[in-house]
């Protein structure tokens, strides 16, 4: 957005940053396993061409210090960081009406003006620390996953903790069981797992991919998920159990988002469809972990299959197998408090030298809420989405004139592969400013009912699908107290794509201007 904003419109732009650096969540992510769940050659920009053919990835999924080392390389060779200020944290923004302008303040004291106010906040950066009793009377150390130490943390003779079974625990809890001397692992919520299957790249695919990179982002930019996968066309109930148990291992053996996105198209939308995917995941569970008992523990049987986020393993299950890994269900046995020497449940006391909270984010509205940003009126966001977000195509809201908020909640963005949805609207915020310019427009603002018919549009397309039945962040579910509002678009990357496209080619139809 910033070489954007700066080397095609030839605007002045500042970007504020908490961090000491560039990386966003790869930044703040850095527990051990953190790597991508994407092929690393789509999860990248594609706006230059050149650095599309210049940079190598090493593996399938790229480690989180390799993603560090590309972000730091798009930043130092488009010359970023002379605009942006590291170390600020943006505590609010305002909007003026007199001078049609955002005022934004920073906890390290800055006071700035702009036209333009751009939340690139990312939907996952406001983690979620729940409130356990006693946690300030701990004596051993505490790490969330999404605020990890930069020198890393050595585990070596430690008895760890780890809360939490969601993506994160699923990537860090086999490293930390390599390194520790005990690892009990503290489970609310089983989780569907599938293989990543990461490796080394075959350097003649690379090349052939690179010489076809214009068609894959073209296929990439049009797909659903942004990925390329597509859902296969038929009704898992029409396949035959042999049909399907081949089709299944053959996404099995292929590993990544394939057995999530690339499944039979029904999966998401028929409960029964959708239990022969999950039974074949359950039974893959069974062979995998040794004692029955655990297994049944492992196995999820509350919510259907990909409602939640589908976590890719590297011998997560495995690791369960292990002497030093005991898993604890706080179903069973709710956590009560932390006490200084560990985590207390209602039949015992676990003794841990080190907790690790893998519990999470306050997903897509947290990182935005937590600003004070007042529209109109002094309207405060978080008040006006107090029974959940409302926005029109999930990058603009009705009473903040000139704000625009990247892969906000009621655009595809988590239900996307990132960078493509990134660049999205990136290109298409671009476009808006160049036609602001263009017509000498001050202020460009969602109308209220163009925003209602596409808030209610976003919670129609979910409500057809299985994905508001599990509790997952995706509605707010892990946060107590945060309204049950599904909040990313599920109509699909390329579709949402050329609704966007559409609606600025008419002229930014459900906007208002004011010259
Ligand atoms: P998450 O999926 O929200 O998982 C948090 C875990 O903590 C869940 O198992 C949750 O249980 C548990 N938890 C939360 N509060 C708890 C409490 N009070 N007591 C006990 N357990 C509690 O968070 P995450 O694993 O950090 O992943 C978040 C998202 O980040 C992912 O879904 C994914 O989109 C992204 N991510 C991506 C990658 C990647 O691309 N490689 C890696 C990691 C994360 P419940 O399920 O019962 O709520």
């Amino acid at each position: 957005m910033l070489h954007s904003l700066r080397d095609k419109l030839g605007l002045s732009a500042r970007v504020y940053e908490t961090g000491n650096g560039v990386g966003g969540t790869w930044y703040w992510n850095r527990y051990p396993g953190a790597r991508c769940d994407t092929d690393s050659y789509i999860y990248c920009y594609t706006f230059d061409k050149q650095l599309l053919q210049e940079w190598e990835w090493t593996e399938r999924y790229p480690e989180q210090p390799e993603i560090l080392r590309y972000l730091n390389h798009v930043a130092d060779r488009f010359d970023l960081r002379k605009d942006i200020r590291f170390n600020a944290c943006v505590t609010e923004a305002s909007f003026d009406e007199k001078a049609n302008r955002w005022t934004i303040l920073t906890a390290e004291g800055d006071v700035v003006t702009a036209k333009y106010f751009i939340a690139a906040v990312g939907c996952l950066s406001s983690s979620n620390l729940p409130k356990f009793k006693g946690l300030e009377t701990y004596k051993g150390k505490h790490y969330h996953t999404g605020q990890w130490p930069h020198g890393g943390i050595d585990f070596t003779a430690k008895r760890v903790g780890i809360i939490g079974t969601g993506a994160s625990a699923v990537q860090a809890i086999p490293e930390i069981a390599q390194q520790a001397k005990h690892l009990t692992v503290f489970q609310r919520t089983p989780n569907f797992c599938v293989p990543a299957r990461n490796g080394k790249i075959d350097p003649a695919v690379v090349n052939t991919r690179k010489a076809d990179y214009d068609a894959i982002c073209e296929r990439v930019r049009n797909s659903y998920f942004g990925y390329e996968l597509s859902f296969i066309e038929k009704s898992a109930l029409e396949a035959s159990p042999e049909e399907r148990e081949r089709v299944f291992n053959e996404m099995w053996d292929q590993g990544g988002f394939n057995f999530w996105l690339a499944n039979y198209q029904d999966m998401l939308f028929n409960k029964e469809a959708n239990e022969v995917c999950a039974e074949f995941l359950r039974r893959k569970i069974r062979e995998t972990v040794k004692d029955p008992v655990l297994a049944e523990k492992l196995i999820p049987k509350t919510y259907p299959y990909g409602t939640k986020r589908q976590p890719l393993d590297t011998n997560y299950f495995e690791t369960f197998n292990k002497p030093n890994v005991l898993l604890v269900d706080v179903n069973e046995t709710p956590i009560e408090e932390i006490t200084p020497k560990g985590i207390r449940t209602s039949d015992r006391e676990y003794e841990c030298d080190i907790i690790v909270f893998a519990t999470g984010f306050d997903a897509m509205t947290g990182p935005l809420t937590k600003i004070n940003i007042r529209g109109r009126g002094g309207q405060l966001l978080s008040q006006k989405w107090s029974d959940g977000p409302h926005s029109y195509l999930g990058v603009a809201v009705a009473g903040f004139p000139n704000m625009f908020t990247i892969t906000g909640p009621g655009s595809p963005s988590v239900l996307s592969n990132m960078p493509v949805s990134i660049e999205q609207h990136v290109e298409w915020i671009t476009g808006c400013l160049e036609h602001m310019r263009k017509h000498g427009i001050a202020t460009m603002e969602a109308r209220a009912d163009a925003e209602m018919q596409w808030t209610e549009h976003v919670a129609e397309l979910a409500n057809a699908s299985l994905l508001p039945t599990a509790n997952s962040w995706y509605l707010g579910a892990n946060i107590p107290g945060k309204p049950r509002v599904f909040m990313p678009y599920l109509g699909g990357v390329g579709p949402y794509r050329q609704k966007c496209d559409d609606i600025a080619a008419k002229g930014y139809e459900g906007f208002t201007f004011a010259a």
